[in-house]
């Protein structure tokens, strides 16, 4: 039965409007249209905003959260610890964190996740008797959780460039990108025709793909016309073995191998020079920035608004999870380049709501959600503008400079709500998160 929505307040492709009135069939956007709430309608007291798409996650590093923020260090550091964790999960354990990370995220307001999913095997490096049962494991979390997904499955090879996978690293290997396809193709099958997931690939850096590896996996993608992600330039460590031992930086490997492109996302983009900008914003490759976790391992700043200028639409991502918050993101995007350049007002917070929604969806192979408009998808996410943080604020400001994710009231996915008045659907998610990240301790 048709649903009828009456939004106080809503962000529409054409900006923020009063009294706006959305019609859902089933998992899609029958009608927008403005006027008084008519019978019957639900109310959405507040402002309405599409979906929010989450194009970089690894779950399971939301157990690292708070335990990592301690002492010195750096990536390389906090890299290690994000090992241990690693080795311990299994695929019921990783259901369980999983669902419950993914809960946290719908609370946000998120309703597509963009899974970086490289824990393949068991810790020992051989395969489950389904060699998917972890990819399973993130698929049924997500819709447990009420998400839609894209499973990046993520080629890694090796452990460092010329160096093989050692210790905890054993389980994200197929060997080579040929077994990593033949995985990869039996994950798509299983799911093809079923319009809530997306089997899509990951390169997971030039550290973990040798160069000769990296077109099997970008043919996988084009033969499926599937998102393909990558890590780039995290580290300028990264960017100095590569430049070494192939003559060239991240981008222009990935570009000479074929995996660049409108469908590709570029992870980070944090340490790039001028011809590497030139390639990503030319290929209109995305380029998924993680401000939070960028700031939390002291990566650096990514240069997000001239690779905008340039032609690669920008995406966000909470990555590993110190923060789940895309408002925070969003806003971090631009407060990040206040810091760098010493200016303001670098973008408006229509465009950073844009890089949010409708393109981290698009960048996750869901062109069709992330806007509030007929036959989109039905992503309804709705934000208090009466709480101490955003009361007398308004429109895609109000969203990106003043709310968090605390301030999400109610959220639609697919037609289906799984967030009422701030409580998700499958109960206390606090907990939920506390007992499966303390099973792991
Ligand atoms: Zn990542």
């Amino acid at each position: 039965m048709p649903l009828t929505y009456w939004c106080e307040q809503a962000w529409l492709p054409t900006g923020a409007a009063e009294s706006v009135i959305v019609e859902v069939s089933g998992e899609r956007i029958a009608a927008v249209t403005q006027g008084p709430p008519p019978p019957g309608a639900r109310r959405l007291p507040g402002i309405t905003v599409p979906g929010l798409a989450n194009a970089h996650s690894h779950a399971f590093h939301r157990a690292l959260r708070g335990a990592t923020q301690t002492g010195r260090g750096d990536f390389w550091t906090w890299r290690d610890q994000m090992y241990e964790i690693a080795a311990r999960l299994d695929p019921d354990s990783y259901l369980t964190l999983a669902r419950a990370v993914y809960s946290e995220m719908a609370m946000a307001g998120i309703t597509c996740v963009g899974e970086f999913h490289y824990l393949h095997h068991t810790p020992g490096g051989r395969p489950y008797a389904d060699p998917n049962a972890m990819g399973h494991a993130l698929v049924r979390a997500a819709r447990e959780a009420g998400l839609r997904i894209t499973l990046l499955d993520t080629c890694y090879l090796t452990g460092g460039i010329g160096t093989p996978l050692a210790g905890a690293q054993v389980r994200f290997g197929d060997g080579d990108a040929e077994r990593w396809a033949r995985r990869a193709e039996d994950l798509a099958a299983h799911y093809a025709g079923q319009p809530d997931v997306v089997a899509g690939a990951a390169i997971h850096s030039v550290r973990a793909v040798p160069p000769e590896q990296m077109p099997l996996v970008a043919e996988f993608a084009h033969r499926h016309a599937a998102p393909l992600h990558a890590h780039v330039s995290e580290q300028r460590a990264e960017n100095a073995a590569c430049v070494e031992r192939y003559a060239a930086t991240p981008v222009q490997v990935l570009h000479e191998h074929g995996a660049l492109g409108p469908r590709s996302t570029a992870v980070h983009a944090t340490h790039l020079t001028d011809a590497d900008v030139e390639l990503l914003g030319g290929s209109r490759t995305h380029v998924c920035m993680c401000p939070t976790t960028e700031r939390d391992l002291a990566d650096g700043i990514g240069p997000a608004r001239t690779l905008f200028d340039k032609g690669a639409p920008i995406t966000l991502g909470s990555d590993s999870h110190a923060v789940i918050d895309l408002f925070e993101e969003a806003r971090a995007v631009e407060l990040d380049e206040r810091l760098a350049s010493e200016k303001r007002g670098h973008w408006r917070a229509a465009e950073l709501l844009t890089a949010a929604t409708a393109a981290g969806h698009a960048s996750l192979g869901f062109p069709d959600a992330g806007v509030l408009a007929e036959g989109a998808w039905a992503d309804l996410v709705t934000v208090r503008l009466d709480s101490v943080r955003t009361a007398g604020a308004t429109g895609a400001e109000a969203v990106v400079f003043a709310a968090t994710a605390a301030d999400v009231l109610s959220v639609v996915s697919s037609g289906r709500q799984i967030v009422a008045d701030g409580h998700h659907i499958s109960g206390n998610v606090g907990q939920m998160l506390a007992e499966a990240i303390g099973a792991l301790r």
